[in-house]
């Protein structure tokens, strides 16, 4: 007989995951069972410090009290309606996130890669309707070492060889040019291109920082050209950098903005696509839509989320954090830390290979307590939940210190 799950241990759940869960994630081996702000203890009570704050879609933390009671009194009075009809949550959520952003008209969404889709969509629309391409011409150009997410158009753009091998066939219309690279976008956008498609700070790809006046170039070129500029702000966006987009840091405010993880306050999946009222215009009735998309208890958490974020208080906190993971990080440099880039709260940090790959490493922490991910090869991706206390940080970045003099 099976055991009541209340009564299965950590590795018990993860032996009964094994043959009845697909093979499609390789986790560390925790089994988290509760958690509150910066810290989750697992099944037998033992506590960790959450560096990596679910890719940034934690960014409040575990559980933020505004966020808990906002999901709660939605759940109480009306949780789906569906866009058949109108909800009474929806028509501020869209006002307060365009005015969070800079931007015009609110398409909700769920996942971050139906914002990513939504936005291919809209660019495609914009550049036959607004622009003229010819039919079936319109064409998107993205950078080379991208994450976009997973469906089977996005992955048909990603260098990513594990993530297309096997998936094909993809879909066409991607043009792939190297990340921080104007000269190279300047010649791949042509008369037919809808959107120049980037993450302003490439997250999965190791946070990868470009140089500084790219998004400015970026912003420039798509203008003088006549495309679309759209930014994936998924894991970027929403405080974690110190700002509330990363494109701020250049003062760019794009045609379309991306965003998703952070927006659903670590409690439900809410995504969108922000734009310019002249580009999100292009879609009408019964040309795009999702059933859960805008639904009354995503549009209340969302807007308890721009709630916290109009106040201005987490990306103060990420910015002067962000001095203290510098620091620390700088500390390590040569004591086993390679190298880093790291922006406000977020920063991958290249580990000397010498001493275990990023999965040894992030093994290591788990037994002291830290949990972080690897990205790719010896990168490890910090990216605390911006509640995180300066003490916190410089006692996970102590561990680091520790696990990284132990390590070889
Ligand atoms: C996570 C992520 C996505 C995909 O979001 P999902 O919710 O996992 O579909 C897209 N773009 C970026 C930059 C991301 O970090």
């Amino acid at each position: 007989m099976t055991a009541p799950a209340h009564a299965r241990t950590s590795a018990d759940l993860i032996r009964a995951e094994e043959p009845v869960l697909a093979h499609n994630y390789h986790p560390l081996p925790v089994v988290v069972a509760r958690a509150e702000g910066a810290w989750v203890e697992d099944v037998e009570g033992r506590r960790y410090l959450d560096m990596l704050a679910g890719y940034s879609a934690l960014n409040f933390g575990h559980r933020h009290p505004a966020l808990i009671q906002a999901a709660h009194d939605q759940l109480d009075r009306l949780t789906l309606t569906s866009r058949a009809f109108h909800n009474d949550r929806l028509a501020e959520f869209a006002e307060r996130l365009a005015a969070l952003t800079s931007l015009d008209m609110v398409l909700p969404m769920n996942t971050g890669a139906e914002a990513v889709e939504s936005g291919i969509k809209v660019a495609r629309k914009w550049a036959y309707d607004v622009k003229g391409v010819p039919d079936g011409q319109a064409t998107i150009v993205v950078a080379a070492d991208n994450f976009h997410g997973r469906t089977t158009t996005i992955v048909s753009f990603s260098t990513d060889e594990s993530a297309r091998t096997g998936f094909g066939p993809f879909t066409p219309g991607f043009k792939i040019v190297p990340y921080n690279d104007l000269a190279a976008l300047e010649e791949a956008v042509d008369e037919n291109t809808a959107a120049v498609l980037i993450e302003p700070i490439q997250g999965e790809a190791g946070v990868i920082i470009p140089d500084a006046g790219y998004l400015a170039g970026v912003r420039e070129l798509t203008r003088r050209k006549g495309c679309l500029f759209i930014a994936d702000e998924i894991q970027s966006g929403l405080g974690r950098t110190g700002r509330t987009l990363a494109v701020e840091h250049e003062s760019v405010v794009p045609d379309v903005l991306l965003l998703g993880k952070a927006l659903g306050g670590g409690i439900v999946p809410v995504s969108a696509v922000v734009a310019r009222r002249e580009v999100m215009s292009v879609l009408g009735p019964g040309e795009h839509g999702s059933t859960f998309g805008g639904n009354p208890l995503a549009a209340a958490v969302g807007t308890a989320v721009v709630e916290l974020l109009e106040t201005g208080e987490f990306q103060r906190r990420a910015d002067e954090l962000g001095v203290v993971l510098r620091e620390g990080l700088e500390a390590l440099r040569g004591h086993g830390v390679t190298g880093f880039r790291a922006r406000g709260l977020w920063a991958g940090v290249d580990v000397d290979p010498a001493l275990g790959t990023g999965r040894e490493i992030s093994e290591r922490l788990m037994r002291e307590g830290i949990l972080v991910k690897d990205t790719h090869g010896s990168t490890i991706r910090l990216a605390p939940p911006l509640t995180v206390t300066a003490d916190e940080l410089r006692s996970a970045l102590g561990t680091l210190e520790k696990v990284l003099g132990q390590a070889g």
